[in-house]
């Protein structure tokens, strides 16, 4: 079964062909720009050269026509027939309380997520116009949806209230439910399957550390807590978001500054963590300015660093033990440094870095700690795609 996924943002598509054969991809891509007329599809067939166009692309319904098109192309194609696609999956970011696992789209399942619209307002409107453009461009073929939430509805209820007026919880449903959960998942049961032991027996923390960053702690394969909230702005410094603060600086701030909630919103979003610190808000460009001796730049790392060793303390209090701690995504999988530092301070745990493991680049799942470190640590690179891929030709043979 070839199964298309489908990551849709606003103004941007991501795609990814596999064969469920032997989940292998057959093609990549995406379309950036969308509702412009200099949109950029770029197309990566498997062993191809790749493919760069530039065009009047409006709408998502015209992105995923030219997408099917490059796929089925005589030069650039992989495919012989857009018959042979016989599923689509759909990253979705918020699935609130509604979904605990991945999803066949039928309308109650449409309703379900626009209903959860006011949830994620950035997100699920962009999820739901990358459904009805497959629906009008693949009417016959079966889609599902994977949802970014769906691996932390574990959480017990303790967990994931937050302690402010039960009445906002039952009228609006404020609480914590946590993204980035098809990471923390797979790297999990990587993690576990590395290491040859039973997901069920083991506490591991997982760092997911990208543009946006998450800690989960997972107890016996279920995720027990998370760093990121009702939103994607609670938990660690990321690249341009706050994470945790006191939420008085909130009303504060705005009133000094004059605010309204829209640039307050923006500030703790695009405007905060290592950017507002550094002036950068990427992680390599960061770590290379603190090398050229920027003071803004050594700080942000250190605060960013310190965020995070707190939290991944705060897991293992949090399990009451610790056997693994992953990382995993952008700056987790490439920045030794922050693995190194992170893991000096964790000495009291008993965790000991293999310096020279910890140097060594590779797409494979590999151990950094060293024979004698009481905890496991290991970089494990993410794929959400695959977990879409799977869910969705699991749902769809059923
Ligand atoms: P992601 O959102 O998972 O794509 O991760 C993006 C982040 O990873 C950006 O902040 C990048 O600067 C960071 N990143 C990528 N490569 C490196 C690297 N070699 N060292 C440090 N950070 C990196």
């Amino acid at each position: 079964m070839k199964v298309l996924v489908i990551n849709a943002g606003s103004s941007s598509l991501k795609y990814q062909l596999y064969d469920m054969k032997d989940e292998s991809v057959l093609a990549a891509g995406r379309v950036e720009r969308i509702g412009m007329d200099t949109a950029i599809l770029t197309h990566e067939p498997t062993g191809k050269a790749e493919v760069r166009e530039v065009s009047e692309i409006l709408d998502h319904t015209t992105a995923i026509r030219k997408v099917l098109g490059l796929l089925v192309h005589k030069e650039h194609g992989v495919l012989d027939s857009i018959a042979d696609i016989e599923a689509v999956g759909h990253r979705v970011v918020h699935g609130g309380e509604s979904f605990r696992e991945s999803a066949i789209v039928t309308p109650e399942v449409k309703q379900e997520i626009k209903r959860l619209f006011d949830l994620a307002p950035l997100h699920n409107p962009a999820h739901m116009m990358g459904i009805q453009a497959v629906e009008s461009n693949l009417p016959d073929v079966p889609q599902a949806v994977v949802f970014d939430t769906a691996f932390h509805q574990t959480m017990d209820r303790n967990v994931y209230l937050y302690p402010i007026p039960l009445a906002l919880y039952r009228r609006h449903k404020i609480r914590k439910y946590g993204f980035h959960g098809t990471s923390h998942m797979y790297v999990s049961r990587q993690a576990a399957a590395f290491l040859g032991r039973p997901i069920e027996e083991m506490k591991i923390v997982t760092c997911h550390i990208g543009n946006g960053a998450s800690v989960t702690a997972v107890k016996g394969g279920r995720s027990v807590d998370t760093s990121m909230g009702m939103t994607p702005l609670e938990g660690l410094m990321m690249g341009t978001r706050s994470g945790d603060l006191d939420p008085a600086v909130v009303p504060f701030a705005m009133g000094k500054e004059d605010l309204t909630i829209g640039e307050v919103s923006s500030m703790l979003n695009k405007h905060s963590g290592l950017l507002a610190i550094s002036g950068m808000g990427d992680m390599r460009e960061v770590q290379d300015a603190m090398e050229n001796g920027d003071a803004n730049a050594k700080l942000a790392f250190e605060m960013y660093e310190y965020r995070l060793r707190k939290y991944i303390g705060a897991y293992a209090a949090a399990m009451n033990g610790l056997d693994a701690i992953v990382f995993t995504a952008g700056v987790g999988e490439n920045s030794w440094l922050l693995r190194a530092r992170t893991c000096l301070n964790l000495s009291y745990l008993g965790v000991e870095l293999d310096p020279e493991a910890n140097l060594v680049r590779s797409k494979e799942a590999r151990r950094i700690s060293t024979a004698n470190s009481k905890i496991d640590v290991l970089v494990v690179p993410t794929n959400e795609e695959l977990v879409i891929a799977r869910d969705t030709y699991e749902l769809v043979k059923k």
